[in-house]
């Protein structure tokens, strides 16, 4: 049984600096803001870890892994300290939510009930995982028998962005930890609350000092000392595209292994043989759940010509009512963008539709009528744009906000041409409720996920991640097991051989 979320709602610290070795440490002097982007606020400090102290933090995790108990430990003990990291998680998703709305400006219902118990489940998921994997033997071989056995890799460089930094973030911890690797956690700069309480909460179910460290600050100066560190084996990214293009070029100068789990700009197909509610439900959710900052967004809507029409019509109806305001009222459906740069990028991209000649059906600006304080808050409409052709700006670059593009279709292979005419692959959304066209959508498709008449499903079990500028490597059970395992082939003669005896005469 999971104890009962008894945590009440948190102040955030005044400053949020590193942990490393089981301790926090005294803030540096590089000091930045954490803002509530509800209010834009100032609610905490974000004191920066500079190299020195990103060094102390791969120092202390690979002193664990090299020399100290937990990659060395049996299945069992890290079962039992996952679930104890799946319990406290679940205990403290209230306080956790909490905290991540003061930075984040998602929902607080959602950051709970949706976040944090993912967060939570993801430490019980590996716990499983790590009970069921085991080696492989070969014996094929007259004579021989080869066993490959997994061990842990090192220390784990995991870097994480801001638009959903727990529920990401503790995938990648649970991942590295199941499988006996160390590891160093750098959260984005802007949401580095709920991710230190998270990191002190393990520390209190009993995580041993050294095995999980975290540091804090920006990318270029933090995450940049951390990935070039030779103490780290490893890095997992989730983050722009951009970005993880930088960090794998500087990874593959020590050949450290990465997975890059990037942006996306996935198509939305609704065929005219699609459950029409169901899919104009869906296309709305896809669209501006977390406030339209996901990377699976389904931001390009392809609509058949047939149903075109009336579908956008019913969509915008539907978008133009949708209650903004305060994430953490109950009932609130679209909150703030994460930070006010944020909102300038995506209201620009309003204008670039525009100058492209394209027409903006709603939005394309902050809501008027916005009572004090939210009325300083980095808040956009939901804004929906038609396209005629798939080379528009809107249409092939990740705007990151709430920012439907429509584009009409004539027929399957029109739909899959303009799916498909995209850098990114990171998933597709499908719609029909006609079996052939499916089958044929499925197999022709460019995303590292096919998403059939539904929302967003995360089926844990199996790999998670892009084709094309949308990643490398994969997220999930076995995938994660792959990653963050070296596999070492053992070979064993079932008697003793006669080696060739070079110099025996
Ligand atoms: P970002 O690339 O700006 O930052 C991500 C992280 O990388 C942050 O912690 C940042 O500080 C760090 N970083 C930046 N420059 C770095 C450098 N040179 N070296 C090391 N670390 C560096 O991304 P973001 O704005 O935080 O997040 C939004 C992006 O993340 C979107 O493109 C979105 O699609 C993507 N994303 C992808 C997935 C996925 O699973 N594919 C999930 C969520 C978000």
């Amino acid at each position: 049984m999971s104890p009962a979320d008894t945590s009440l709602p948190a102040a955030p610290p005044a400053v949020v600096g590193a942990f490393i070795a089981g301790a926090p440490q005294p803030p540096g002097p590089v000091r930045l803001p954490v803002v509530y982007p509800a209010t834009a606020a100032q609610v905490s400090e974000l004191a920066e870890s500079d190299a020195a102290e990103v060094d102390r933090a791969v120092t202390a995790a690979r002193a664990v892994f090299d020399a100290g108990d937990w990659p060395r430990m049996g299945v069992a003990a890290r079962q039992r300290m996952l679930m104890a990291c799946h319990d406290i998680v679940l205990a403290h998703s209230g306080e956790l939510a909490h905290l991540e709305c003061l930075n984040l400006g998602v929902s607080l219902a959602e950051l709970k009930t949706r976040h944090m118990h993912r967060a939570a489940y993801n430490f019980r998921f590996f716990a499983e995982v790590i009970g069921q994997t085991a080696g492989e033997v070969y014996d094929q071989t007259d004579g021989y028998r080869s066993i490959v056995v997994r061990e842990p890799v090192g220390v784990a460089a995991l870097i994480a962005p801001w638009n959903a930094p727990t529920a990401l973030a503790s995938m990648k911890v649970a991942a590295a930890l199941a499988f006996g690797n160390t590891a160093v956690l750098k959260p984005s700069e802007q949401t580095p609350l709920a991710l230190a309480r998270f990191v002190e909460l393990l520390h209190e179910a009993g995580l041993p000092p050294g095995v999980l460290n975290l540091v804090n600050g920006r990318g270029p100066v933090t995450g940049a000392a951390l990935v070039a560190h030779a103490g780290v084996d490893l890095i997992s990214f989730t983050g722009g595209t951009e970005t993880g293009r930088a960090i794998m070029a500087e990874a593959g100068r020590r050949l450290k292994p990465c997975t890059m789990e990037l942006g996306g700009k996935s198509a939305n197909i609704v065929f005219a043989s699609a459950d029409y509610d169901r899919a104009l439900d869906a296309a709305l959710a896809s669209i501006f759940s977390n406030n339209g900052q996901q990377c699976l967004a389904g931001s390009r809507i392809l609509v058949e010509k047939p149903i075109a029409d009336r579908f956008i019509a019913d969509f915008l109806a539907r978008a133009q009512r949708i209650r903004i305001g305060d994430p953490m009222a109950p009932g609130t459906e679209l909150g703030p963008l994460a930070s006010a740069a944020h909102r300038d990028r995506v209201l620009r991209y309003a204008d670039v539709a525009r100058g492209e000649g394209l027409e903006i059906l709603t939005g394309g600006g902050a809501p008027a009528g916005l009572p004090d304080p939210l009325a300083g808050g980095f808040f956009v409409e939901p804004t929906v744009a038609l396209a005629t052709s798939n080379a528009a700006r809107v249409c092939q670059e990740e705007i990151f906000g709430p920012f439907a593009t429509f584009l009409a279709f004539d027929g399957y292979e029109d739909a899959i041409a303009k799916a498909n005419g995209t850098d990114f692959g990171l998933v597709s959304y499908l719609w029909s409720d006609h079996l052939p066209t499916v089958e044929r959508a499925v197999r022709d498709l460019r995303s590292g996920v096919v998403w059939v008449n539904t929302t967003m499903t995360r089926e844990l079990r199996a790999p998670f991640g892009g084709y094309k500028d949308s990643g490398v490597g994969r997220e999930g059970g076995a995938a994660c097991r792959d990653f963050y395992t070296e596999p070492k082939t053992v070979t064993i003669p079932a008697m003793p051989i006669t080696p060739r005896r070079f110099g025996a005469g």
